[in-house]
């Protein structure tokens, strides 16, 4: 199988009521790289003009953007709360 098939199968159980990642969209505009949007392997990272469009409904909690986010756009990164997140399925 390839990725997009293999990540198809996984399961996502969002959180409404609270983002476990939130960026401030004033930092992100100011950011030159913006190394988000070729990182995230959900691409949940996009751009509109200059603006990061960012949905944390999606997310495999690898922790990336937070590695490589150097100009502190991510205000916010935690796991998702109890049974909220991704859960992992390889068919
Ligand atoms: S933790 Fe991983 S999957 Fe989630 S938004 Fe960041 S890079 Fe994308
Ligand atoms: S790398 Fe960080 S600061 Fe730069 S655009 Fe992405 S989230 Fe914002």
């Amino acid at each position: 199988m390839e990725a997009p098939e293999l990540l198809s199968l996984n399961k996502f159980n969002v959180n409404e009521k609270e983002a476990h990642i939130v960026i401030n969209k004033e930092i992100c505009a100011q950011c030159q790289d913006k190394p988000c949007l070729i990182v995230c392997p959900a691409a949940l990272y996009k751009l509109d003009k200059n603006d990061i469009i960012f949905d944390y409904a999606g997310c495999l909690e690898c922790g990336t953007c937070r590695v490589v986010c150097k100009n502190k756009g991510i205000i916010k990164w935690e796991y998702p709360k109890g049974t909220f997140g991704v859960n992992f399925r390889y068919g």
